[in-house]
């Protein structure tokens, strides 16, 4: 057992919590001032103020053993959730950048070999000890921004060896805690003629190997014009959610596609990007559980829109923001741009920023009673602020991390 002391403010979202990540404000974040954490193996045993630790303390049976840290007075939140990236993959894509800014296009970029195919091919030829080193020091990048939840996404295998050995890199990293999520259906493979063979492939083939080896949390699907319909991911997604994986859905990024509206209605927990929906697709995402994931900085790297924040918390949807950090659209691993983007381009307040790369982001990956706030039977992940809480998501770069805890354990 462990009592963090001296804390000069305790952010518990307790507040977040209560009205389950939806139209959030200032008094949501449950901020207390001198506060004291107490852990006990590996989860929150008690969350509160000094003056009613000293009240409730006797009542802990073991409390005189238990060991104690000051924190001098510094700020601490729950530890980030990261819920949307593409940080396994081999390759670069620099000098395919350097290109789309010199004005070339994408179909003259895809025919000297580059686009995602040139991440497949690379992938491809990755061996999974590759993989795992690149991924490891990329997980790594995100523990020292405070992130202590981080889904990753397969993908760029596009056959079933190669799935596989993405997902296993990212079922060989132990600390923290990694989400992984199978996008065999990220784009149509070379060797298949269309959607449908391809997705008739993945069904038979990978995702009962990815499953029997229990290599995925979740499966994502890419629902866009040219890569998948709304027809062949209803019958993908059903097989998925048959086989025990909970679903997420990218739609609605480059078109209306109504894709949206699948993953309502096979009861996906998340739908990612949604730039392009219209006012009928914000009303129903603001009626339904699913939570929408904004992913601005691809939307910065791609020059387009940002989606439609503003309406969605305010029609009462839930909104969680996260890097979809790959090497194609959103080279970026910092949330800070990411928080910057949702405030400036967004409309976002602070405390919707926090709750969305927080409680928010663990509801997208069905984790909203295990991580992304302070309150006893929590996981304790949390992250030791330098500054105050008021100081994040607003100097892009600037990460006043002093400390990552995730499970009570130090592991930054
Ligand atoms: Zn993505």
């Amino acid at each position: 057992m462990k009592v963090f002391e001296g804390i000069g403010e305790l952010i518990t979202l307790s507040g977040v919590v209560k009205k389950s990540g939806k139209r959030i404000v200032e008094k949501d974040l449950g901020r207390i001032r001198n506060g004291v954490l107490v852990v006990d193996k590996g989860r929150i045993l008690w969350a509160g103020s000094q003056s009613m630790w000293v009240r409730q303390r006797k009542g802990i049976p073991g409390i005189s053993k238990a060991k104690k840290v000051n924190l001098e007075g510094r700020t601490v939140i729950p530890g980030f959730v990261e819920s949307h990236t593409h940080s396994v993959f081999a390759g670069d894509r620099s000098k395919e950048f350097e290109m789309r800014m010199t004005g070339v296009s994408y179909e003259d970029i895809a025919k000297k070999g580059g686009g995602i195919l040139s991440t497949v091919k690379a992938t491809r030829k990755a061996s999974l000890n590759h993989l795992t080193e690149d991924l490891k020091l990329r997980v790594n990048r995100f523990v020292k921004q405070g992130v202590t939840t981080l889904e990753v996404k397969s993908g760029y295998g596009l056959n079933s060896s190669s799935e596989i050995k993405m997902l296993k890199a990212i079922r060989s990293i132990s600390s923290p805690k990694l989400v992984s999520t199978f996008l065999g259906a990220h784009a149509i493979p070379p060797e298949f003629p269309n959607a449908g063979k391809y997705i008739d492939y993945l069904i038979a083939d990978t995702l009962p190997k990815v499953v029997k080896a229990g290599l995925a949390d979740r499966a994502d699907i890419f629902i866009e014009k040219g890569y998948f319909d709304s027809v062949i991911g209803e019958k993908y997604l059903r097989a998925c959610r048959d086989a025990g994986l909970d679903i997420c859905v990218h739609t609605e990024q480059l078109n209306l596609t109504q894709g949206y509206q699948l993953a309502i209605d096979q009861k996906a927990k998340s739908v990612e990007h949604v730039v392009q929906l219209d006012a009928k697709g914000i009303s129903e995402m603001a009626k339904s559980e699913t939570v929408c994931v904004l992913l601005p900085a691809a939307d910065f790297y791609l020059k387009m829109a940002y989606p439609s924040a503003r309406k969605l918390i305010d029609g009462g949807a839930r909104v969680a923001l996260a890097t979809d950090f790959n090497p194609g659209s959103s080279p970026t691993q910092d949330l800070s741009l990411v928080g910057v983007l949702a405030r400036i381009e967004m409309g976002m307040s602070l405390p919707e920023v926090i709750s969305a790369y927080t409680f928010n982001a663990a509801k997208a990956l069905s984790l909203e009673s295990e991580v992304g706030a302070i309150l006893p039977g929590y996981s304790a992940d949390f992250v030791v602020l330098d500054d105050g809480w008021d100081r994040l998501f607003y100097s892009v770069g600037y990460h006043p991390v002093h400390s990552t805890f995730w499970k009570g354990k130090r592991v930054f």
